[in-house]
């Protein structure tokens, strides 16, 4: 049982060896409600709910090294944000927030991320909507990175923003101050980015109406996902604030029956090969109105 966070001498990064994990509960093969912990009577859902978070009994890292939580999206076990409306996905960026806040008052806490992984083929081990934070002692790299190139060339989400709606080609849908589209140099087949046209650092900075627009634009998002290989999409999804926050989806799907996967000569270089033109991809999600 091996639990701590390794600096790698190659690369001077930090890996999490979480190797007392492997005995979490796994209902990943089934799609039933019996047995799950996040329906309203399981082990991790005892009273009624709307929405609910909690700590994780498996947290990757914990105590010094961070903090791991839970969020349930929904107390329907097939609910998804494709399915709670656009006040149930409120509700959800409203606990987001909240808890990224609690966590950030911790004096060991550097950064939050918030994020899901939804379907099997992505690992998720409970069919039961929900996604996870983490909340690290140390800004991680990838968001360290995106801090580092807004610092030196000013907001790269306010000029995306801008650029993205002034070429069309790659937006999906813009509604109510929030813009989602595939990215110019997406390194995903149909990868997403949902962002505000505010410059907001976020998700607790976001006003009411900005709330519901992120609401309204992950209920389309994962609606359109859910349509367009006709069945329901996995994705992994995750929440970047620090700079303009923006909302990261990347499915692991390159069409309805092949999954792509990140291969040896991407991740041996670091530069990762989209098989779908983000053009091509914003069409095709665009066309799922
Ligand atoms: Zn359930
Ligand atoms: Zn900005
Ligand atoms: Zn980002």
């Amino acid at each position: 049982m091996t639990h701590e966070l390794r600096l790698d001498p190659l690369t001077r990064e930090w890996v999490a060896i979480v190797a007392d994990r492997q005995d979490r509960p796994n209902l990943a093969a089934d799609r039933s409600a019996g047995g799950c912990p996040f329906c309203v009577g399981g082990l991790e859902a005892p009273e009624p709910y709307t929405v609910r978070a909690f700590e994780n009994r498996w947290p990757p890292f914990r105590g010094k090294d961070g903090a791991a939580e839970v969020v349930l999206y929904s107390s329907d076990h097939q609910g998804s944000f494709a399915t709670i409306g656009v006040p149930g996905a409120r509700a959800v960026v409203d606990l987001w927030a909240e808890r990224t806040e609690a966590l950030l008052a911790r004096p060991e806490i550097e950064y939050v991320l918030v994020f899901e992984n939804r379907g099997a083929l992505v690992g998720a081990t409970i069919p039961h909507p929900h996604g996870q934070i983490y909340a690290f002692p140390f800004v991680p790299p990838v968001p360290a990175r995106e801090a580092a190139v807004a610092a030196e060339h000013g907001c790269p989400l306010c000029t995306a923003v801008r650029d993205e709606v002034d070429a069309a080609d790659r937006v999906v849908r813009d509604e109510e101050g929030w813009l989602t589209y595939v990215p110019y140099a997406s390194g995903y087949p149909y990868g997403v980015v949902l962002a505000p046209h505010r410059h907001v650092e976020s998700l607790a900075a976001l006003d009411e109406a900005g709330r519901d627009g992120l609401a309204a634009a992950l209920v389309d998002t994962v609606a359109r996902y859910d349509r367009l290989f006709d069945r329901e999409m996995p994705y992994l999804m995750w929440i970047h604030p620090g700079v303009h926050v923006h909302v990261h989806f990347a499915p692991p799907l390159r069409s309805a029956d092949t999954p792509r996967f990140v291969a040896s000569g991407e991740l041996g270089s670091g530069l990762l090969g989209n098989p779908v033109a983000p053009e091509t991809a914003a069409e095709a999600l665009r066309a799922l109105d």
